[in-house]
């Protein structure tokens, strides 16, 4: 089985990304369970065709434990993704990362999940707490992509995130699979992303155009995949999911110092 995971910056675009990639895999016969890991709790929105109404932590909070049901917190959404919300803490309340801890054991100690060919966590990576960093530390995700944008702020979570890699990759299996650009048009985006890859020891193995369709699908709360799958952006998602299964260039980041993302940034974005 894959384990994989998608950290970045929030809102750059990991959860949409991240469900057309697992509605993609799904259309290729792979069975696929996508695991948010975000207080959002929006990650599967898009497969299940509906904000998740019941989120691990939700159920944990209002249920003793022991009545917990699979059911209760295992959903199944396009084309028979299997899709998962961790949850988070009320706001101003807890920590988030915590959220994670709970759901992920909770979900081993019940083997919740059903049998897959690929499981895709969806991490926020504003802030790579013990929380956050979990599925990396613990060996639920070995192969990590990093979705980014050329903006200097994403490039930095970007960076902090391969250090976290980086840390882990010290003592177990964790890899980094590549760079995800997602476009925001910035100049000179994709040069930028694919030498702030090289200098990470990995490839840029996607950039993935700013496009209005995937607003328009998300609207009817869709994939690109489900609303427009003939569309080039489609395709664009087909192409990541075939070369994230495959998964071959797998290495141990090298993150930059700030001033480095800094010269980047003004090098190619101007
Ligand atoms: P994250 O999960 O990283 O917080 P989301 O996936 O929720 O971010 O994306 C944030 C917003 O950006 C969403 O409204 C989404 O529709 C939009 N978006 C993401 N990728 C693209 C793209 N390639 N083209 C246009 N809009 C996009
Ligand atoms: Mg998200």
């Amino acid at each position: 089985m894959k384990k994989i995971a998608f950290y970045g910056k929030g809102g750059i675009g990991k959860s949409t990304t991240a469900s057309n990639v697992s509605a993609a895999l799904s259309l290729m016969g792979k069975r696929v369970a996508q695991i948010g890991c975000d207080p959002k709790n929006d990650s599967t929105r898009l497969l299940l065709g509906h904000i998740c109404k019941e989120t691990v932590l939700d159920k944990v909070r209002r249920s003793e434990v022991e009545e917990i049901r699979k059911e209760d917190i295992v959903h199944t959404g396009f084309n028979g993704v299997t899709c998962v919300e961790a949850g988070g803490p009320e706001p101003g309340v807890g920590c988030a990362g915590r959220g994670i801890i709970v759901a992920l054991q909770l979900l081993d100690r019940m083997k919740a999940l059903p049998p897959v060919d690929l499981t895709l966590y969806d991490v926020l990576g504003d802030v790579v707490c013990g929380g956050f960093a979990m599925p990396i530390r613990e060996g639920y995700a070995e192969e990590i992509y990093i979705v980014s944008s050329g903006e200097l702020m994403s490039l930095y979570a970007a960076n902090n995130i391969a250090k976290g890699i980086r840390r882990f990759a010290a003592r177990g299996k964790v890899r980094l699979g590549g760079i995800i650009g997602n476009s925001r048009n910035t100049p000179g985006e994709k040069e930028l992303l694919t030498e702030f890859a090289k200098e990470l020891n990995t490839e840029l193995i996607a950039f993935i155009p700013r496009d209005k369709i995937v607003n328009v699908a998300e609207n009817h709360r869709q994939t690109v995949l489900q609303y427009a799958p003939d569309s080039p952006q489609a395709g664009v998602y087909k192409e990541l999911a075939k070369t994230i299964w495959d998964g071959t260039n797998l290495s141990i980041p090298t993150p930059v110092t700030f001033e480095e993302l800094e010269r980047l940034a003004a090098f190619y974005g101007t």
